[in-house]
């Protein structure tokens, strides 16, 4: 979707500082960090958020899990962890339009959210 951010660091149009990318995934740090750890994990084609996920895209998402918990532990977060969310319309929280998961770590986050 061409007034899709997430479209448009998926095919270069915007920048990002990209961690990791293959042909369905791609993986980039958050521009607006809460944590010194913040990275979103997205697949390239626009999924709008997880209400929208089909069982055909089960393989989708479980590659994008387990690519996020392998940049987490990259970066520093396999003893103490870190927090694997994913927002979804008003009510989750959720501002961009396009499935993604946050990975925030390195340092204690409370609970419940607000
Ligand atoms: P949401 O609130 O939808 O769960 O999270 C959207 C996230 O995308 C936010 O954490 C926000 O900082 C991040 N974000 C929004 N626009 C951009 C952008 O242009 N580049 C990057 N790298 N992150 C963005
Ligand atoms: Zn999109």
């Amino acid at each position: 979707m061409s007034n899709c951010i997430f479209c448009n660091i998926a095919s270069g149009i915007i920048p990002a500082q990209k961690l990791y990318e293959d042909e369905e995934i791609l993986a980039f740090q958050d521009v607006s960090p809460q944590g010194p750890v913040h990275f979103l994990v997205i697949p390239k084609k626009h999924i709008p958020n997880i209400m929208e996920l089909e069982v055909t895209d089960t393989l989708l998402i479980g590659r994008m899990l387990h690519k996020a918990q392998a940049l987490a532990q990259e970066q520093g977060c396999a003893e103490k962890g870190a927090r694997f969310v994913i927002n979804c319309k008003s009510h989750g929280g959720q501002t961009v339009d396009h499935l993604h998961i946050h990975v925030i770590g390195g340092r204690p986050l409370g609970w419940p959210p607000g």
